[in-house]
């Protein structure tokens, strides 16, 4: 694929990942100040500092050192508020009720297969659109999108139709509207064999915590307003190959359709380790570094320029972990500088080798003895994915760090375009360049900046409504980035400068 000019992030910090970082990003790290103005941005410098003199949260990196500042937005706030876990927990419960959501089972049936399973969610998501109240062009919308899938002697035996129920809710600003938030998940389920189409497979926590997570902010969120469109998606023929998601990507891409970024749940409603404890604070995060369709000159300019962790989807999730901080959420994610586990797949990435920047939420402490297991007792051993196992008050916390981000990146401008740093001459400074976020609501830039050892944005420094900065501080030394603010002082996500040498 061709090289992208998000690319490049730094190769230390996949080294210091796993140790502290360098600012834990919580909100008291940040001077007090009346509303989120873009000019509180000017005290970066001294909030960097103060951040990265503290204490580090436990686990790996969290939010960026460049923190968002506050207050929290009272409408977000409410937004939260309005998650509620009694939801959550019966459509957990509802969804492991069809008895199995396989991707090759039964879709005559009422009440068991995925047949039944689509067509309640499409139902649930069209009852969503109707309580919301919205009509015309800014209604939302729900509907299944169909792919006929053939035999491929791996995972699919017979022509099968694999069915995402996806729900569109329009953005209201028509600069913004084209750009596409989604958050998903996999309503399909598997047992032991994952060629048993009729087993038990209750698929509670895999994934009904994220199918169910999804419903809940389509719900939420479409009685309320955003400048960019939001998606809401049902995703089937994960565990058979990631086919739905990778069809619907493909598709958009084909289409053309702008996803600024994708929110991947997968196995979210668990915080217990099977060791023992509780991570019920925290959801790993996970993000590529490098896009997956990085060529061998992306790589070679990466290795150059030390840039191994600034791809468009580690921006997305140094967003998301930035505005869980800001409105002090009771989860947060720990993000992990890789794209997945080991030995695992996820939608997340179809998105990211269509070229779209998309992050994956996992608990902390997976149990393998309740994924991917057929329901039974084995030598005193209780395995299977079933309801009882998931937690609906973390679940809803889980949720809760998807709407807010969902909220702040809806609301925020899009990225400045085609930042470019300047690597013309030998100078100490250092010159940005980009070209304006055609919002209309704009207010100014950001230049963000870290040091080349740093897993996240130090410094946020605000330069106003220019699109060209220069810095005094060497290129040599630093990584940059630009992001674009609104009056409202929503941030966009970092865009990350591609090397101009003219
Ligand atoms: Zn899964």
């Amino acid at each position: 694929m061709t090289l992208r000019p998000f690319l490049f992030m730094s190769a230390a910090a996949l080294l210091a990942c796993g140790g502290p970082p360098a600012g834990t990003g919580e909100p008291a790290a940040a001077p007090p100040s009346s509303s989120p103005r873009p000019a509180e941005a000017a005290s970066d410098e001294a909030r960097g500092a103060a951040a990265a003199s503290e204490k580090a949260a436990p686990g790996p990196a969290s939010a960026s050192g460049a923190a968002l500042p506050g207050p929290a937005p009272a409408s977000v706030t409410k937004l939260l508020a309005d998650i509620d876990p009694t939801r959550l927990r019966a459509d957990v419960d509802r969804l492991a009720g069809f008895g199995t959501r396989h991707t090759l089972s039964d879709t005559a049936s009422e009440t068991r297969g995925i047949g039944a399973a689509r067509r309640w969610l499409l139902a649930e998501l069209q009852r969503a659109a109707e309580a919301s109240g919205r009509t015309g062009e800014l209604a939302m919308t729900a509907a299944f999108d169909v792919h006929r899938v053939a035999p491929d002697g791996k995972r699919v035996d017979r022509e099968v139709e694999v069915v995402n129920v996806v729900a569109v809710l329009p953005g209201s600003m028509p600069e913004a509207r084209r750009r596409r938030y989604y958050v998903l998940a996999h309503y399909d389920s598997r047992a032991s064999d994952v060629m048993d189409a009729t087993a038990e497979a209750p698929g509670a926590n895999d994934d009904g915590s994220g199918t169910a997570l999804v419903l809940e902010l389509a719900r939420v969120m479409a009685t309320r307003s955003f400048d960019a469109t939001l998606v809401f998606m049902a995703t089937a023929g994960e565990e058979q190959g990631l086919l739905g998601a990778r069809r619907h990507a493909e598709a958009a891409r084909a289409a053309g359709l702008e996803i600024a970024g994708a929110l991947s749940n997968d196995i979210v409603g668990d915080p217990s380790d099977p060791r023992g404890g509780s991570h019920r604070a925290e959801i790993r995060l996970f993000s590529e570094g490098v896009p997956v369709t990085a060529d061998l000159a992306a790589w070679q300019l990466a290795r150059q320029t030390g840039a191994f962790a600034d791809a468009p989807s580690r921006q997305l999730a140094r967003v998301v972990a930035d505005v869980a901080a800001l409105h002090g959420l009771a989860v947060r994610p720990r993000l992990v500088f890789r794209p997945d586990r080991f030995l695992r797949g996820g939608d997340h990435t179809a998105f990211n080798e269509q070229g779209f920047a998309a992050v994956r939420f996992t608990e902390v402490a997976e149990n393998y003895d309740r994924q991917h297991q057929d329901v039974r007792t084995e030598a005193g051993r209780a395995y299977g994915d079933l309801p009882a196992h998931v937690d609906a008050a973390y679940l809803a916390d889980v949720a809760r760090v998807n709407a807010a981000a969902l909220a702040h990146l809806a609301d925020a401008p899009s990225p400045p375009g085609d930042p470019k740093l300047m690597a013309t001459e030998l100078t100490g400074d250092t010159t940005l360049r980009w070209t304006a976020s055609p919002e209309p609501d704009v207010a100014g830039y950001e230049v963000l900046r870290r040091a080349t050892s740093a897993p996240g944005w130090e410094h946020a420094q605000d330069v106003g409504a220019v699109t060209e900065a220069t810095l005094p501080f060497s290129k040599d030394d630093w990584l940059f980035a630009v992001r674009a603010y609104d009056r409202d002082g929503y941030r966009s996500p970092a865009a990350f400068p591609r090397v101009a040498r003219e």
